[in-house]
């Protein structure tokens, strides 16, 4: 990891990350022989809130391992309303659509919260997964979690009540901005959440004087967790599980990993 990498990438401590300046959960789930060819493919770059990483129809010319920060993929309709089709973190690659074979964005991906991602060319990832059976494999099932993900979206736009995917929403964004206070308008979030920001303001409102949240100067901090996964719908709890399932179901890879690991340490 070159003195770029390391500047964009803070060392975080050894309970956080398993590789030094790594966070991005799918990349800490391969061998760490693939993790350093890709790391070999790909560079560090800085988001910043606002940035767009993809255009509708336009070519997926790069895919962005999120290792800090939050992305969202989302549909705007012939009238300019937008919802939020996937919020995108640590857990993910953008755009995942390279793994059926396509080479163009069929959504536009913006960069809500900002950070760090390692950015590879679409093309020279696809090389990598192509040679190597057990990768090919494990991207597949990756992929399933992505379609799993986008339908239970979908009904959670439709059964759940504003408030618990309001949390949701804020639970996801904690994860991946890895610190509890993180930039959030009530603008955004209603773009998200596909609903009025008159609606959205009065929730946010409710869980700051509850004091779950704090919200000053377009910045939110998350000071009671617990409760906020309790407020929260079944979705935030079954898709962190399902990535939890998918990333501990590699158990070759895991093995792998930690043989290598020992291997270092003994070396030492
Ligand atoms: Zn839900």
């Amino acid at each position: 990891m070159n003195a770029e990498t390391t500047k964009l990438f803070p060392i975080q401590s050894p309970q956080e990350s398993q590789v030094k300046g790594i966070n991005n959960r799918l990349l800490l789930a391969l061998p760490r022989t693939i993790l350093d060819r890709i790391l070999r493919i790909s560079e560090p770059v800085s988001l910043a809130r606002g940035q767009r990483l993809y255009h509708t129809d336009q070519p997926l010319n790069h895919l962005y391992f999120i290792n800090r920060g939050l992305a969202c993929i989302f549909k705007t309709m012939e009238d300019g309303r937008t919802v939020e089709i996937e919020a995108i973190g640590i857990d993910d690659i953008v755009d995942a659509l390279f793994l059926i074979g396509s080479d163009r964005a069929i959504l536009d991906t913006v960069v809500q919260i900002p950070g760090t991602a390692l950015r590879v060319r679409r093309e020279d990832l696809m090389n990598e997964i192509e040679k190597d059976k057990a990768l090919r494999q494990f991207m597949q099932r990756y992929a399933r979690h992505v379609c799993n993900r986008v339908t239970r979206t979908v009904a959670c736009h439709r059964l759940h009540h504003l408030e618990q995917r309001c949390c949701h929403w804020l639970l996801m964004a904690h994860d991946s901005a890895l610190s509890d206070e993180f930039p959030l308008t009530h603008e955004f979030l209603a773009m998200m959440l596909g609903y009025q920001r008159a609606g959205v303001s009065i929730i946010m409102r409710s869980l700051v004087d509850a004091g779950v949240i704090a919200h000053k100067r377009g910045k939110v901090s998350i000071l009671d967790r617990t409760r906020l996964e309790a407020m929260a719908c079944e979705c935030y709890r079954t898709t962190k599980s399902d990535a939890d399932e998918l990333y501990a179901a590699a158990p070759k890879f895991a093995q792998v990993f930690e043989f290598k690991q020992t291997d270092k340490s003994r070396a030492r």
